[in-house]
């Protein structure tokens, strides 16, 4: 295979538009690309047009092209918007932070302080769970668990703890007081 080496870096590297770019030239005046290659390689290349961006943008603000990386870093810290994130959720891990603007963002929520946002997850959980297990949204009251008969309720009823019940039992006693019900409202 044909190689080729970058005037910039010294290294050679196959004569492909892997790469290397091909080089533009004005003909007729328009710009078309040419079947030539530029001598420098495409890495060396956009190192050298960031580099010459850096520098631009640096006689631009009248600063030294050394105190850049610094000037990025202050621009960023005093950007009123991340600021703004900043102010509420500062001191927070990453992931945490990361959460609460996911609420924020998918459920119309405004974050105060973290004991408002716990309280509003164990909530959302709690109602989550009465779903699931009483396949209801409004608070819990006897009647409904009276309905559901859910495991513990049972285990209460036979003056046990729930684990040291098996699943059969469980369902069987489930089934006896569904039974029991059942006649006495004359089904
Ligand atoms: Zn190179």
């Amino acid at each position: 295979m044909e190689t080729k080496t970058c005037t910039c870096c010294k290294k050679e590297y196959p004569k492909t538009e892997e790469y290397f770019l091909l080089k533009p030239i004005r003909k007729n005046y328009k710009w078309i690309v040419h079947e030539i290659f530029r001598s420098n390689c495409k890495k060396c290349t956009y190192k050298k047009s960031n580099e010459n961006r850096i520098k631009k943008r640096c006689i631009e603000l009248g600063i030294e092209i050394k105190d850049w990386d610094n000037f990025k870093k202050e621009s960023l810290l005093n950007n009123p918007i991340l600021q703004l994130k900043n102010e509420k959720l500062k001191g927070l891990k990453r992931s945490l932070r990361a959460r609460i603007l996911r609420k924020e963002r998918e459920e119309n929520y405004v974050f105060t302080t973290l004991e408002d946002y716990y309280k509003k997850c164990s909530e959302n959980i709690s109602k989550a769970q009465r779903k699931y297990k009483y396949n209801t949204n409004s608070k819990i009251n006897n009647n409904i668990i009276r309905e559901s008969l859910p495991d513990y309720y049972i285990a209460n009823r036979l003056g046990k703890s729930l684990k040291d019940l098996p699943k059969e039992i469980i369902e069987t006693k489930r089934l006896l007081i569904t039974l029991k019900r059942e006649l006495k409202n004359g089904k």
